[in-house]
């Protein structure tokens, strides 16, 4: 027999892609409605600011699904479309076409923003920032070879896009607040490895300086920086961190804190509302900690659990964050959140220009970082999920390989 619910999902991204389409695998044959105020089906981000910047893929390639999907899933996509409010009581969505959803069940998977930079100037056209495919097509059309670009923050975008425009003949000057790259994700060794990635790259590296003003006619020209350097660029990208679209939900009432707090099934503190994705701030069993993560395995995998927690068919959701990032030639990935560690072991294959490097507290890996070195970081997740006591010498050892560490 036919389900006669309708559960709604307001934010049609990645974690709401997924939800909508794990309804439909666990068999829900209710209503499956899914709001999205981008023009376009759920999308991945990751490409962004790598092949999609390239010019290699376009709008359809970026796609998780092609429309037909939806179609055939029974998937009602709003497109263009952007929640307003949430009334609890009557379980009633509101839109901006002055339309309204009801639910009985509901999903918030509305993700972040770019964090603005309010400085002087920063209305210039030729300042962009970097969340949406409208904002990698605006980057893509000011991009010209040669010219001289500037990036405002060294974290995850802003490097990507400043080895994206290496790549195509681009002079990038990366200008970072901190005194170190990528300074919240990654341990100093690595920061240190990435300015030199990028030197050797061709890109250019201020750390501890800020952009003090953006100065030009009607398009940006200059940008003055802290240390009293003026440089002239084509335009600028920046990539200043994000804030989570937590509004929605706040204004509904729903307990809010550095992201919309849900459960390790995904349930915020109204017991038909559920949330996933980068928004979340959520248990993680692994790190015995409330995290809030921007990363695509996340978003995917908590829009997994979150369907199935709506169906009430869910388990704990709580996996090892892992990241990766493509910068130059170099594949990094990323898995725990290394913050906290007495000892380091490093696997080093110089002929690949690979490594991995992990981060031992008591004998135990609490997080590792791996350039080209995706198959050995594989192996180390797993070593992290068993908690496994090894020592340093013995990790390092590339004579013994990290397949049979997992029997040891
Ligand atoms: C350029 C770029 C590169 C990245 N590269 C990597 C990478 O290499 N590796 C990695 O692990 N992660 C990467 N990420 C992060 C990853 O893409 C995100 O973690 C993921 O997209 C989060 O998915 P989400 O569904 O939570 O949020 P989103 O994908 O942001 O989706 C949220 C959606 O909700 C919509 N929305 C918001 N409010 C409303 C409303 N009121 N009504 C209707 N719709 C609304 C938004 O417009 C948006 O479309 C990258 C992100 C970017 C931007």
């Amino acid at each position: 027999m036919r389900d006669t619910r309708t559960f709604v999902i307001i934010g049609a991204g990645q974690a709401g892609g997924w939800i909508a389409k794990t309804l439909r695998a666990e068999k829900f044959t209710g209503r499956v409605v899914l709001i999205g105020e981008e023009p376009y089906l759920p999308y991945e981000r990751p490409p962004l600011s790598k092949a999609a910047l390239l010019g290699e893929v376009d709008v359809d390639g970026t796609y998780f699904w092609p429309p037909e999907t939806y179609d055939a899933l029974g998937i009602e996509v709003l497109p263009g479309t952007r929640a307003t409010a949430i009334d609890r009581a009557t379980k009633q969505v509101s839109l901006d076409n002055s339309d309204t959803r009801i639910y009985d069940r509901l999903a918030i998977t509305t993700g972040t923003r770019p964090r603005l930079l309010p400085i002087d100037g920063a209305e210039l056209t030729g300042i962009h920032y970097l969340r949406s495919i409208d904002d990698s097509l605006a980057i893509r059309a000011d991009i010209r070879k040669g010219s001289k670009v500037l990036i405002v923050g060294g974290g995850w975008i802003g490097l990507e896009v400043a080895a994206t425009l290496s790549k195509l003949g681009c002079r990038s000057v990366v200008v970072e607040a901190a005194d170190r790259l990528c300074g919240r994700a990654v341990t100093p060794d690595i920061s240190n490895w990435m300015v030199k990635l990028h030197q050797d790259n061709g890109v250019e590296v201020r750390l501890g300086t800020v952009v003090e003003r953006f100065e030009g006619v009607s398009r940006l020209e200059r940008a003055l920086l802290s240390n009293g350097e003026s440089i002239d660029c084509a335009f600028a990208v920046i990539g200043i961190g994000v804030i989570a679209n937590t509004e929605l939900a706040a204004e509904a009432g729903i307990a809010v804190e550095n992201g919309i707090i849900v459960d390790d099934l995904c349930r915020t503190s109204d017991p038909d509302i559920f949330s996933a994705g980068d928004v979340t701030n959520h248990p993680n069993k692994q790190l015995n900690r409330r995290i809030r993560l921007e990363s695509w395995e996340n978003a995917q995998n908590q829009g997994i659990a979150a369907a199935k927690s709506m169906l009430d068919k869910g388990e704990a959701y709580g996996e090892i964050p892992w990241f990766w990032s493509d910068q130059h030639d170099a594949n990094i990935q990323m898995i725990g959140l290394p913050e906290d560690w007495d000892e380091t072991a490093t696997r080093e294959n110089p002929a690949e220009a690979a490594f991995l490097t992990m981060y031992l507290k008591g004998g135990i890996i609490v997080g590792a970082i791996s350039v080209n070195n995706a198959r050995e970081i594989r192996v180390a997740k797993r070593l992290m999920q068993a908690k496994k006591v090894l020592s340093v010498d013995y990790l390092a050892n590339t004579d013994i390989k990290m397949q049979a560490m997992l029997k040891a």
